[in-house]
């Protein structure tokens, strides 16, 4: 088989050592004679993978084990949009959120359901095109929320605002393991897997220990944070086979040499297509002009002449180069170029970029 650029935004590519793997894992683990899909999850083969990836994620963001608990949820990010203020906001309580884009949008929606909401900041006024530093944050408020990278917009926080006490949380799900970030400023952080941390089916939320402690009691069980830490992500069937592919995309990591040199790599990556577009200002508009905010994960443009899309995207398909559109809401297109993306499609993207600008119809 031969693999392509597969820009998509999530769910993306994966490493092709971790699926290899997992294709063996789904004929058989551990010599069990049984396939990971067939296992008990409550058997010692499922047993072993399950506590050995909450070990690895911590450890991967250099967190304690005594301090950290590290949760698999099904529902997505968005249930935790939902899940995070049912058990941290009541009347009468405000939370300060950061409105960065379309997902923060979805996740200060059903915040309005539990409590006041609080903007904070917000960066709507230019169509998400940059992260707010001016910030208007509530002394009293139960948590302050940010979206760490903005998939449709394009935008990242590289500095982490300074919250004076109020527990920062924050969705991740785009940028999680993707650079060093000190994962100990946040009381509780939580990330869909399909970009950088496995498959499609498990959540991650890894929060303080403390902090999931002051969750209030009148929660739905399925829906309590409490149930779940108490029971370490097995109260229910936890989703077996996503959670085994996180495992082996922990081991990739590690094999690469940790944050520190994926973020290094992810900023080359990102570095050759932005590069690209900057140098033709007359055929591609970034549309993050504020370099600084720039994600690495998801690189956003537009062409100067809307009619010129089709052939772009005609050319990119002839170079095997897939899922370049923007998002429906925004349109443009969007090169999501997550850690298992290879660094050989950003060069072949800058390529195209340099090549389409030379004659852009
Ligand atoms: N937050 C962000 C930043 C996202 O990029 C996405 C999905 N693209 C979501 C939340 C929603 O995630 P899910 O589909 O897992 O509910």
């Amino acid at each position: 088989m031969e693999r392509i650029y597969n820009f998509s935004a999530g769910p993306a590519m994966l490493p092709l050592p971790v699926l290899e793997e997992a294709s063996k894992g789904v004929l058989e683990i551990q010599n069990s004679g049984m396939s990971i899909l067939e296992v008990s999850h409550r058997g010692k083969h499922y047993e072993a993978i399950h506590y050995d990836t909450i070990q690895r994620v911590l450890s991967v963001l250099s967190l304690s084990p005594e301090e950290f608990d590290v949760l698999f949820l099904g529902g997505g990010a968005s249930l935790q949009f939902a899940m995070l203020p049912m058990n941290f906001l009541r009347a009468g309580q405000t939370a300060d959120y950061i409105n960065t884009g379309e997902w923060a949008v979805k996740a200060i929606s059903e915040a309005k359901r539990f409590g006041t909401v609080n903007i904070a900041g917000t960066s709507e006024d230019r169509r998400y095109s940059y992260i707010p530093t001016e910030l208007h944050l509530s002394p009293s408020a139960r948590y302050v929320h940010i979206t760490t990278n903005n998939t449709i917009e394009g935008t990242e926080w590289h500095t982490l605002p300074e919250t004076n006490g109020v527990p920062l949380v924050a969705d991740c799900s785009s940028d999680i393991f993707a650079l060093e970030r000190d994962y100990s400023r946040f009381h509780l952080f939580y990330a869909g897997a399909q970009k950088n941390a496995g498959p499609a089916g498990v959540t991650l939320v890894v929060a303080r220990k403390e902090f999931l402690q002051q969750a209030a009691d009148d929660v739905p069980t399925i829906l309590s944070y409490k149930t779940h830490a108490k029971a370490n992500s097995l109260y229910n069937t936890p989703p077996v086979f996503a959670i085994y592919v996180m495992n082996l995309v922990m081991k990739w990591i590690e094999a690469q040499g940790g944050l520190k040199t994926i973020e290094a790599h992810n900023r080359q990556k990102a570095a050759l297509i932005y590069d690209a577009l900057d140098a033709h200002p007359d055929v591609y508009d970034p549309t993050v002009t504020q370099k600084a905010d720039r994600s690495l994960m998801n690189v956003t443009f537009r062409l100067k002449n809307p009619e010129w899309e089709a052939a772009f995207l005609e050319g990119a398909k002839a170079r095997k180069m897939e899922g370049l559109k923007g998002h429906r809401s925004v349109g443009g297109f969007r090169a999501s170029i997550y850690n298992a993306f290879p660094i050989e499609g950003c060069q072949a993207l800058a390529d195209y970029l340099h090549a389409f600008a030379a004659n852009p119809t």
